[in-house]
């Protein structure tokens, strides 16, 4: 019997290897939940299976993203870190919870109307039903908590709903109505000093990139737009550069940063070499332990066969009590 808090659930799409806006804004969060929480960390195929146009990398992208979270500090002997589509139970309670899911309140959602708009077409019905499936990821574990950005509520107050409709209906309290951790996670600006960092928009680094492409990553970092000559004094609160210092480098250096750039005392190019300096060696024994599960990565695969076991477990049981609390043959 575990002495921890409760069971925290989270789920992320395969998006392959990892960029230092997934650890800082997740993956480290995750990390640190382990020390409180069992941790139940799923690799949602299932659901990037309602917006991939194709699925060539779709395994790779979950072996790849499967290696960062052990790197990055995933426990797999504490905590659940499986594949979604390898434990079958998940859509078959789907179907349990798409029975007490009115319609209009799905296509009512903002977040379908953003995704018709964004992919015309292809509105399948998996992208309508994806609310239920992921409420059904999370009951399935019988999760207490979900860790979610302010901008996520909505979708586990859906949950939250979908679960109270569910145990009214069949009379029943079999499925748990899971608790928000809302949890600030930092937006991560991209090296355009603009956007969100993303892979698709190209401005991202990874984490299991070399340190010499690193570097040259940093070196092309957009800083304070209005600092055009060396001797034009900078405002490091505009710059981005100094965002990701306050990450990798030492409250000493980050001050230094903050007074040198007013007064022109430091050039960008010698400032953003000393973040690449330190984004380096903070990254460091990441990429020795990704180093190291790299060369078997049988063991990576084996890590996420293991994982779906225990999970599937746990989904088993779930589904025998709520098959007889709604009334289904054994
Ligand atoms: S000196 Fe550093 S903080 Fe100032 S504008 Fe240049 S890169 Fe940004």
């Amino acid at each position: 019997m575990s002495l921890k808090k409760g069971r925290v659930f989270s789920g992320a799409r395969p998006t392959g290897r990892q960029h230092l806006g997934n650890y800082l804004g997740a993956i480290k969060n995750y990390v640190a939940l382990q020390d409180e929480y069992d941790c139940v960390y799923c690799i949602v195929d299932l659901h990037a299976l309602t917006t991939l146009e194709t699925t060539l990398d779709l395994r790779n992208n979950t072996y790849e993203m499967a290696l960062d979270w052990l790197a990055a500090g995933i426990r797999p002997q504490e905590s659940i870190m499986f594949v979604q589509s390898q434990v079958p139970q998940v859509t078959e309670l789907h179907t349990y919870l798409s029975m007490v899911t009115p319609m209009g309140k799905l296509t009512d959602l903002p977040t379908f109307k953003e995704k018709v708009r964004e992919q015309p077409q292809n509105v399948n019905y998996g992208l309508l039903g994806y609310p239920v499936l992921m409420a059904a990821d999370i009951t399935l574990y019988k999760s207490h908590l979900v860790p979610v950005g302010v901008d996520q509520a909505p979708h586990l107050e859906f949950t939250r709903e979908t679960v109270r409709s569910f145990n009214y209906r069949y009379n029943t309290n079999v499925l748990i109505e899971p608790q928000m951790k809302v949890t600030e996670f930092p937006k991560i600006i991209g090296l355009d000093g603009q956007q969100k960092m993303s892979k698709s928009l190209n401005n991202h680094i990874e984490l299991a990139s070399t340190p010499e492409e690193t570097t040259q990553r940093v070196m092309s970092m957009v800083t304070d737009p209005a600092r055009i000559r060396r001797t034009d004094p900078g405002n490091p609160d505009v710059c981005n550069v100094y965002s990701m210092h306050k990450v990798f480098s030492s409250a000493d250096e980050v001050n230094m940063v903050n007074v040198e750039c007013r007064r022109a005392g430091i050039g960008c190019v010698d400032c953003k070499k000393m973040l690449a300096r330190n984004m380096n060696a903070s990254l460091a024994p990441f990429r020795e332990r990704r180093e190291e599960f790299a060369r078997n990565p049988d063991g990576v695969w084996d890590v996420l066969h293991e994982g779906a076991g225990r999970a599937r477990a746990i989904a088993a049981q779930t589904i025998a009590e709520v098959k007889a609390a709604i009334g289904l043959a054994e």
